[in-house]
């Protein structure tokens, strides 16, 4: 494969200066891929409290819902519950998840993390879980991963900032809240949180989804697939169309991957292009 110098130069920006044609995939790299953000962010240097149990939520009660045992699907939320959160405009839905209480992780973080961007965005980026730094600022993807995010997104002409819907992506993540030291999202924690990203992604219609890392992967596809076997085609979340891609803090560590995330960039936007 050759590369225009437009493309060698978006590759660039996405700091790959080498390219070369991509073997097959032939591995399974989440089999092998590390945690994603857990290793990549120092953990925070005063331990943190244990997740409390679930606890009664003031702003939304209907979001309480017994545990439910483990089961290979993760638990969801019952439809009254998930319906309320459905039905909400973006005021009601940020006051939802500012105030929310509805797992363990309200007890440790110090904001909520809803998302940032374009409200009608075309481009809809979604990640894991707010990260330190993330928690401390309120906004996703504010650490490493989030440089190399902001880079990925300038090599296809994007941005987080001001913008048009064109160009200005929404990014929201599966947990609005940290994880005590950037452990995994618990199956739990990410059913209590699944209404309200599905409401930002009913509310910003995005014409392409850009779904990063195993947690955003497997919890909007409810696959258990890993990411190797789901990338490199077209999914579908909601009618909307849907390119699996590695996590950034993933890339981070994993540079042969870059290329591989350069090529689902691609995808996305031939798929984009294909629709308008
Ligand atoms: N990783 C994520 O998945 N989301 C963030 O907001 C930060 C790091």
């Amino acid at each position: 494969m050759s590369w225009s110098e437009r493309q060698q130069a978006m590759l660039e920006a996405m700091g790959l200066r080498v390219w070369t044609a991509l073997p097959a995939p032939d591995h399974e790299p989440l089999a092998t891929e590390p945690p994603l953000l857990a290793k990549v962010e120092a953990p925070a240097s005063a331990p943190e409290p244990a997740p409390a149990p679930v606890r009664v939520a003031s702003v939304l009660p209907q979001i309480l819902v017994p545990a439910q045992p483990r089961a290979a699907e993760p638990p969801r939320v019952p439809a009254a519950a998930a319906g309320a959160v459905a039905a909400m405009d973006w005021t009601q839905l940020r006051e939802a998840v500012a105030g929310c209480r509805a797992c363990g992780l309200c007890e440790g973080r110090k904001h909520t993390v809803f998302g940032v961007g374009h409200e009608r965005a075309h481009w809809m980026v979604v990640g894991e879980a707010p990260g330190e730094q993330e928690d401390l600022q309120g906004e996703p993807f504010v650490g490493q991963a989030g440089k190399l995010l902001d880079s990925m997104l300038r090599a296809i002409g994007l941005t987080r900032a001001d913008g048009p819907p064109e160009k200005q992506v929404f990014i929201a993540n599966t947990l609005k809240c940290r994880p005590p030291r950037n452990r995994n999202p618990e199956p739990e924690e990410l059913a209590q949180c699944e209404p309200y990203l599905n409401r930002q992604i009913a509310l910003v219609q995005p014409r392409i989804i850009l779904a990063m890392g195993r947690f955003a992967v497997q919890s909007l596809l409810r696959s258990a697939e890993p990411i190797g076997r789901l990338r490199g085609r077209v999914h579908e979340y909601q009618g909307v169309p849907l390119i699996v891609t590695y996590h950034p803090a993933y890339l981070l560590r994993n540079l042969v991957d870059k290329a591989r995330a350069w090529e689902d960039l691609c995808l996305a936007m031939d798929v984009l292009q294909r629709k308008t």
